[in-house]
């Protein structure tokens, strides 16, 4: 075991990254950046009927968008290279030879077949491979069918679980936790296919990669028993394990597709912050002081110890995740929030001239920074500023106290004030209009309310002055003409 922190986040390429797994590529991150230590990251490829196309570039897509640097694994590399393992296919051989070699492991010829029928006939084996076997006892079985030439084939390699005594771990989060080994199974080390299983190359890889802490999902507990039997028959040292708590929806069932998203691409697309995302996982099983929750990542990273992480299960609250993000995009210098609404605004909005202009759009994000709590909103939320308003009830136009026809003439008389108006800025339009209203004999509720909608289409928005501010003159007095028109159109 390495002096230096050396964590690592393993993951399989088997489909989208899922949201619980990134949580446990943060708390690594983080305990690395706590310690000074390094974060490698590691694919663990050798599961090749599960692999799917895609799914590394996704994994280290939503690792750079989380902002989870890492120093060495893919793209990167580093001295204990490489670091994918199907690359590393000959130290498993190794490592299985060396287990073989000392009676620790054997060949195996039994078939699937005879397993499971052994399982269904013995439902209650903790052990049905060695129970079932003989091959562990009596070498490779003298049955027909067996080509001579390669008598390997078809055969597995299993590991000769000691058959007393107890493994036992002291893990950094749960404590003291024992296992009795009579009731584990002689697990595969080596595939039919050649390929090292799970527990072999998990082992040699963390102990070749120098790996201090191995800090895993609560899922992976009960492999520990046979991690910790490898690294004895291998003579090798066990890192430190910390098994991070289970993350589950809010009816206490874990964390599946049924609650939500569950893919790190979906939470990108519906337009959360990575940094409100990461500040929302962190808290799912750590916590400073068991209080605060907005937390800058410094502060965080200071203080992120393991004694800080809980055992019982974390629940994962999507309100309270909708609710943190709002907070930290109104915390956004307004031209970084622009920038990120940028993307969210082209896509949908595809009708426009592109790219979106980005002083404009300088210009709107903080009207919507107080209105929004996912970027996805931004362009509903901002449509009428791109493009002319949704077709709208002219009646929404009238407010209470007036008729179309005087709704049309406080129309065409601030369409006429607007046409001159020497500042059209925030000030200078309250002013104007404020005069405007006065004389028109309207109160402001009645006359600014008029303006909104023929402004936009809509009832609520922005404060009108910033809004129409924005909205330039240009396209403020036509949308006042039009709304005048409506009006007068409908009493035709
Ligand atoms: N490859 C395993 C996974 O997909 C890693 C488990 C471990 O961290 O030991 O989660």
């Amino acid at each position: 075991m390495s002096a230096e922190v050396r964590v690592r986040y393993a993951p399989s390429p088997t489909g989208e990254p899922h949201i619980g797994n990134i949580r446990t590529a943060l708390f690594n991150w983080l305990f690395a950046r706590h310690h000074g230590g390094k974060f490698i990251v590691r694919i663990e490829d050798t599961d090749q009927g599960r692999l799917a196309p895609g799914a590394v570039e996704a994994i280290l897509d939503g690792l750079r968008w989380m902002g989870l640097t890492w120093d060495e694994g893919p793209e990167v590399d580093g001295p204990y290279g490489p670091y994918l393992q199907s690359q590393r296919l000959d130290t498993y051989a190794r490592y299985a030879a060396q287990l073989l070699e000392q009676g620790d492991a054997y060949r195996c010829w039994c078939t699937r077949e005879q397993l499971q029928q052994f399982r269904q006939q013995h439902p209650h084996s903790s052990s049905p491979a060695r129970d079932s076997c003989r091959c562990r006892l009596q070498g490779r079985p003298e049955t027909a069918g067996i080509p001579d030439t390669d008598e390997d084939e078809g055969s597995v390699i299993r590991f000769a679980m000691p058959t007393t005594g107890i493994s036992a771990v002291r893990d950094l989060i749960r404590g003291e936790v024992e296992w009795r080994n009579e009731l584990q199974d002689d697990f595969i080390i080596i595939k039919s296919d050649g390929f090292p299983t799970y527990h072999l190359a998990v082992v040699a890889d963390d102990h070749l990669m120098r790996i201090s802490h191995i800090m895993r999902a609560e899922e992976w507990l009960p492999s520990t028993p046979r991690h910790l039997q490898l690294y004895r028959a291998l003579g090798l040292e066990p890192p430190h394990f910390a098994h991070l708590p289970m993350i589950t929806g809010a009816d206490r069932a874990k964390l599946s597709k049924r609650h939500g998203a569950t893919a790190i691409g979906e939470y990108r697309e519906q337009g959360y912050l990575p940094e409100a995302l990461r500040n929302f996982m962190v808290l799912l099983g750590w916590s400073l002081d068991g209080v605060s929750e907005v937390l800058p990542l410094d502060s965080i990273i200071e203080n992120f110890t393991l004694d800080r992480v809980t055992k019982s299960a974390a629940v994962f609250d999507q309100d309270k995740l909708l609710w943190m993000n709002g907070v930290y995009i109104r915390e956004l210098p307004p031209e970084n929030l622009a920038a990120r609404m940028k993307p969210f605004v082209e896509r949908r909005l595809p009708d426009e001239k592109l790219p979106v202009d980005e002083p404009y759009l300088n210009r709107i994000a903080p009207l919507l920074q107080e209105r929004i709590k996912r970027l996805d909103e931004t362009p509903e939320m901002a449509s009428y500023f791109f493009q002319e308003p949704q077709p709208y009830d002219p009646a929404l136009l009238v407010q209470k106290g007036m008729d179309a026809g005087n709704t049309a003439a406080a129309l065409r008389a601030a369409g006429a004030a607007l046409k001159d108006c020497a500042n059209f800025d925030r000030q200078g339009l309250e002013e104007l209009l404020t005069a405007a209203g006065e004389e028109l004999g309207l109160s402001r509720r009645q006359f600014f309310g008029t303006l909104r909608v023929a402004a936009t289409g809509r009832t609520a928005t922005p404060p009108l002055f910033e809004m129409l501010e924005t909205l330039g003159r240009k396209r403020t007095l036509r949308r006042l003409q039009t709304a005048a028109a409506l009006l007068t159109d409908s009493q035709d």
